[in-house]
């Protein structure tokens, strides 16, 4: 899964939500957030974010941002 994490923090950029091909992002607190069991891995959304706040979950260290982005998907 693709994951949101910090430099989305008061972003105001919508581009991701309109690349998405199966519409998995969802309103955080104060960010967006993809849930990571819709997300399907095609990395479309990743280039298009302008605060570079897109991340592959494959990176070191991101299971509290995969763990970020399932809290507040899931409560849609
Ligand atoms: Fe959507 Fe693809 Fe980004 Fe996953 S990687 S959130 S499916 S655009």
């Amino acid at each position: 899964t693709y994951v949101v994490t910090d430099n989305c923090i008061a972003c105001k950029y919508t581009d991701c939500v309109e690349v998405c091909p199966v519409d998995c992002f969802y309103e955080g607190v104060n960010t967006l957030v993809i849930h990571p069991d819709e997300c399907i891995d095609c990395g479309v959304c990743e280039p298009e974010c302008p605060a570079d706040a897109i991340r592959p979950d494959t990176e070191p260290d991101m299971e509290e941002w995969v763990a970020f982005n399932r809290k507040y998907a899931e409560v849609w």
